[in-house]
């Protein structure tokens, strides 16, 4: 694999890197559910967690593959550190050179941020989600997610429901699966969707029965209120009369069609609480272990690259 200096976006990594990525996530799933957790690989490596918005799974994901990996790993809290004081984000990035950090994971409200930070920080920067712009981590662990249950990552036909407009997670999703060779549907109201792509592979859908139509993986997004402006969604439970994902719209997909959802859930606004806790269905719980798996890959594989 080409060695990858930071990992910013799925823009920028080629099938080669991910399949890679993968293959290396797919080793430590083996090796955690062996309970043969602990590696050294990143013994006496420095990972600060550097969060300015909430996180629940993917912060305490990254800690758990940094600590796994044998890294000293620091969370920095936003609320208390000097930012809440005025410090500018790039004075932030050279105190944290200062304290040669080798990698650094962040998540920001603004697209771009990390981009920026890793301009000037040493370390190797990781994208832990900015903005409405990309979550590299979550699109690979949805990826190994699928490549487990469906035996492939490519030629798959996969549906992405709900608020996609606001959802960086959509950008990662629709960027890895059309790289790979998959059909990719987005499904949602008009003032929650993007006018038009432009990406090859990528359908636009208002209605659930016509985009659920012969759909192997069905992902559900969570209502991004904290990025919309107002009126975009009449109400929950509007919403979920015509985008909710429940038994009936899933019976839409194929018969085997399995369920995903990178969380926090709403549960009765974009999925019903039946189909989320179905486990013959709903991959959700094993997406979030995933999460731990590949982020040990790509922390090892960013940590390995720096040696070079
Ligand atoms: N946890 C994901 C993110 O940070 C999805 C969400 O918040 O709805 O983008």
């Amino acid at each position: 694999m080409a060695s990858l200096k930071h990992l910013l976006g799925i823009a920028g990594l080629n099938p080669v890197t991910v399949t890679a990525l993968l293959d290396l996530a797919e080793s430590y799933v083996l090796l955690n559910r062996s309970g043969k957790t602990q590696r050294d690989s990143l013994r006496g490596r420095t990972l600060i967690n550097l969060f300015f918005e909430d996180s629940t799974r993917t912060r305490t994901s990254f800690e758990l593959a940094g600590r796994r990996l044998g890294a000293d790993v620091v969370n920095m809290s936003v609320a208390t550190s000097s930012v809440t004081k005025g410090e500018t984000l790039l004075d932030t990035a050279a105190t944290l050179n200062a304290m040669n950090c080798d990698l650094l994971v962040v998540r920001h409200n603004r697209s771009g941020a990390p981009a920026l930070l890793a301009e000037k920080v040493s370390a190797a920067v990781i994208n832990a989600g900015d903005g409405t712009h990309e979550h590299p981590t979550q699109a690979l662990l949805d990826a190994l997610t699928i490549r487990r249950h469906k035996g492939r990552i490519s030629g798959l036909t996969v549906a992405i429901c709900g608020d996609i407009a606001h959802s960086r997670v959509a950008r990662s999703n629709i960027l890895l699966l059309t790289m790979m060779g998959n059909f990719v549907r987005l499904i949602g109201p008009p003032t929650l969707l993007p006018g038009s792509i432009g990406i090859n592979g990528v359908e636009i859908f208002h209605s659930m029965e016509e985009g659920l139509k012969g759909a192997d993986i069905v992902m559900a997004l969570r209502l991004q209120k904290e990025r919309m402006s107002s009126g975009l969604v009449p109400s929950s439970r509007e919403f979920f009369a015509y985008y909710g994902l429940d038994r009936k719209k899933l019976s839409y997909a194929k018969p085997d069609a399995l369920v995903m959802h990178p969380g926090p859930m709403n549960r009765g606004v974009e999925i019903d609480s039946d189909i989320a806790d179905d486990d013959a269905r709903s991959l959700i719980k094993e997406q979030v272990e995933m999460g731990v798996a590949v982020r040990m890959a790509v922390l090892d594989t960013l940590a390995r690259s720096s040696e070079v």
